[in-house]
């Protein structure tokens, strides 16, 4: 099974880091979980240019859910000015800094899914220290430093339902492959916590399902 294909082919225009094979992973994860837990949204934790939030829009519609789609749209550490991960073109000039959401607001207008997606503009945890409700699936692709990485774990896993599908970008298994932080900080707790199983692992993306 395949995402819708105009969708797709939007979401390999758009800007960002999910490669293809795993945003295809992402979406059929994301539509199992809407199956498991029918009635509840998905949560995506950062959507920079909304690349990846395309491949969870059509889950959402196909299942009739909502997508809650959180992002500052500041960037993370390692898209600021002089990092490895900038893009200059998402400077807004007039205050010279990192803004994404102009970008990610003409991703979600082109691709037409502002039903099934509510954008959230702020930071993880000001949001999950507030939030009450259970998800079908939450989807963490935030800041990659210490604390980030640490505070959407625990902002966020609680929510996942039973049955419920948690899955992380950027996981490596070698530290040689990349950063160190989501594998460390929400992957190995997640699996140590007895909660969750592993049910999918496609490129660096990683798909737990909640067990109890
Ligand atoms: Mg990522």
């Amino acid at each position: 099974m395949r995402p819708p294909r105009r969708l797709r082919e939007l979401a390999l225009d758009t800007k960002g880091f999910m490669p293809p094979e795993e945003g295809d992973a992402l979406w059929a994860a994301a539509l199992e979980a809407g199956r498991a837990c029918p009635g509840l949204a998905f949560m995506e934790v950062g959507a920079y240019c909304g690349r990846s939030t395309l491949w969870l829009a059509a889950a959402a519609r196909e299942c009739g859910t909502m997508l809650w789609s959180l992002d500052h749209h500041a960037g993370s550490e390692e898209q600021q000015p002089g990092w490895e991960w900038h893009d200059a073109s998402l400077v807004d000039p007039a205050t010279g800094r990192m803004d994404s959401l102009p970008t990610y607001l003409a991703t979600l207008g082109r691709a037409g899914v502002r039903d099934v997606v509510v954008p959230i503009v702020a930071r993880s945890r000001d949001v999950s220290s507030r939030w009450h409700s259970p998800l079908a699936l939450v989807f963490i692709d935030g800041g990659h430093g210490v604390e980030p990485a640490r505070e959407d774990w625990r902002g966020w896993g609680p929510w996942v339902a039973r049955g419920g599908m948690l899955a992380i970008h950027d996981v490596f298994d070698d530290a040689r492959d990349g950063g160190r932080t989501p594998h460390d900080e929400i992957y190995a707790p997640a699996l140590a916590s007895g909660d969750f199983r592993e049910v999918r692992a496609v490129g660096s993306l990683r798909v737990l399902q909640r067990t109890s």
